[in-house]
């Protein structure tokens, strides 16, 4: 029942654990699409506005020739093959677009001529009278737009419905087909070389910070660039340098300036870089949580287990303080009962009574006693009367008075050696004589074949170092974190072969922190023990040897201490 209640709150709490991971981590994907799907968004209508910029381009080529769908070009060829003049209306078209600035000049050439192919004049537009007349002052890189634009002409003439068609040679120029549709044929070519200088400086460049760089928060940088030698022509912001790595799309200007391309970069606008903000923030609060909810986990699962095992060593101490508690009484029980019947007279068995009352009395009292000290540390009620020690001394009369019990009962090896004139220490008398009885009886307990037993005293800097060593059974390297926890014993309490109840050395280490100690042991199995206990030497300022002559209250310490 204990163990189905235990595990049902394991699973409600990694049940709640995973759904606040489950319904954050929900949030940030969410976040993560809504983010994902705005930047797509914008960039989007970027491209859109960048492909609307290049049709733009286009259309200014052309709108200098509005009007020129409508005209008769079967008229317009007779006429000019009599006149060397269009008809009125083209002429008025072509003149007007030779004052646009981004055309160097018109020229004209009519379909059956060779010139281009041989390299003979062309017929060159002149604004003032409107008529063409032959000239060989003709960039000659408007040859290569008419060999492209008779080229396209042939391939498409037989299908095409319209009087004119726009051809461009990349960034060089423009020509206009003059098709007559009467019988399917191409009357001439307007070939019209553009103004680069104008083209560029006055026209694309402005263009491009009009479209672009003005609107702060669109943050859309193009540049026009020639992609063959690297060079960028122009740009939207022309303090920004072009890096390829900040390009986000590259736009072609529609069949025209081949080796040209408008180059996009754009910064996330306002509600993206908020949604991207509290992306953020949620992936950070996501991790804290996580790491948060993992580490309590750990956490609790850690102390549940220490808990647990305090708890079986405390129901392991009752079954073992309960049975050393009844067998003195037995005996006392059973040797009473014989002395009451008043049958036993004979003077010898009288005396064994006797004597095994009283040590199973002793027995009981021991216990008693090491009972009563864990509770009195434990209820943090142990009283230290802490006064200036001779600590040599006491500690000599205390190896004093166990000597023989040490080497003659318990057949040990004692060797000590307790430094002359160490100076005071601030402890308290029992709970020295408490710490090395437990110390000492320890290392009587968990020896083996080798009975050794070291005393040794000294100083070391500002501290009393005293240390019990003993060549027996050791302690293995686990074990010896937990040694001075309370109930604590390294053997199976079911197997162990000695008795105890693992509260000694937690009595030691309680009296020792009570009285402004440190313990610590050095210990490998099989290899024996040795327990350090450091005190700090006593200041000796003349204020403190009159004050701790006079100092013998008794003092209470806090659990703080501890
Ligand atoms: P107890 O001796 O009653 O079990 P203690 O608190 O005195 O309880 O000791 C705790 C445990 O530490 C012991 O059960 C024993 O395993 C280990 N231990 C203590 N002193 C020594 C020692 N001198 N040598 C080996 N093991 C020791």
């Amino acid at each position: 029942m204990k163990v189905k209640k235990k595990s049902l709150r394991w699973i409600l709490l990694v049940t709640g654990i995973l759904a606040v991971l489950g319904l954050t981590g929900m949030n940030v994907y969410s976040l993560y699409t809504l983010r994902h799907s705005s930047i797509e968004a914008q960039r989007q209508s970027n491209k859109l506005r960048v492909a609307e910029f290049a049709d733009r381009v286009r259309y200014r080529f052309i709108k200098p020739f509005y009007g020129l769908g409508g005209l008769d070009i079967n008229r317009l060829e007779k006429k000019f093959k009599q006149t060397h003049h269009f008809t009125h209306k083209a002429t008025r078209i072509v003149s007007k677009a030779a004052k646009d600035s981004i055309f160097q000049n018109i020229y004209y050439l009519p379909a059956q001529s060779n010139t281009c192919r041989q390299g003979g004049a062309l017929l060159q537009f002149n604004s003032q009278s409107g008529a063409f007349s032959s000239t060989d002052a003709y960039p000659r890189v408007l040859c290569d737009g008419l060999g492209i634009a008779r080229t396209r002409m042939k391939a498409i003439i037989n299908k095409y419905r319209y009087n004119n068609k726009v051809i461009f040679d990349s960034d060089h120029s423009m020509i206009i087909a003059l098709v007559n549709q009467a019988d399917n044929r191409v009357a001439g070519y307007l070939a019209l070389p553009f103004n680069r200088k104008y083209l560029i400086n006055k026209y694309l460049q402005p263009q491009l910070v009009k479209t672009f760089g003005t609107n702060a928060h669109s943050s859309l940088n193009v540049w026009l660039r020639n992609w063959t030698d690297g060079q960028v022509i122009a740009s939207s912001n022309p303090a920004l340098h072009f890096n390829a790595d900040k390009v986000q799309f590259k736009q072609q200007f529609p069949d025209f300036f081949d080796n040209w391309r408008l180059y996009a970069s754009f910064n996330k606008n306002p509600k993206t870089a908020a949604s991207q903000h509290s992306l953020w923030i949620n992936l950070i609060i996501l991790s804290g949580a996580f790491i948060f909810l993992v580490g309590a986990m750990l956490f609790m699962f850690f102390t549940a287990r220490r808990e647990e095992a305090l708890a079986q060593r405390q129901s392991d101490f009752l079954a073992n303080v309960t049975h050393e508690l009844k067998t003195p009484i037995s005996v006392m029980q059973a040797a009473g009962e014989n002395l009451a019947d008043g049958r036993v007279e004979n003077q010898k068995r009288l005396q064994s009574y006797g004597s095994h009352i009283y040590s199973a009395a002793v027995r009981l009292r021991n216990m008693i006693d090491h009972l009563l000290e864990v509770a009195k540390t434990d209820a943090n009620e142990s009283f230290v009367h802490r006064t200036p020690l001779a600590i040599g001394e006491k500690v000599r009369d205390y190896i004093e008075r166990e000597k023989s019990y040490i080497t003659e009962n318990k057949g040990f090896t004692l060797e000590t050696s307790i430094q002359e004139h160490l100076p005071e220490v601030m402890v308290d008398e029992h709970s020295l004589t408490t710490i090395m009885k437990n110390l000492i009886s320890n290392a009587i307990k968990y020896s083996g074949e080798d009975k050794y037993l070291g005393i040794r005293l000294f100083q070391e800097e500002s501290d009393i170092v005293l240390q019990v060593e003993d060549h027996g059974i050791g302690i293995e390297g686990k074990a010896k974190n937990h040694i001075f926890e309370k109930f604590y014993r390294a053997e199976d309490p079911l197997t162990a072969k000695t008795n105890g109840y693992g509260l000694g050395l937690s009595i030691v280490k309680n009296l020792i922190n009570l009285n402004g100690g440190t313990i610590s042991v050095q210990s490998s199995k099989g290899q024996g023990s040795t327990f350090t206990v450091r005190f700090p030497v006593m200041r000796k300022s003349t204020k403190d040897t009159n004050r701790s002559k006079a100092f013998s209250s008794v003092l209470k310490f806090a659990k703080s201490t501890k």
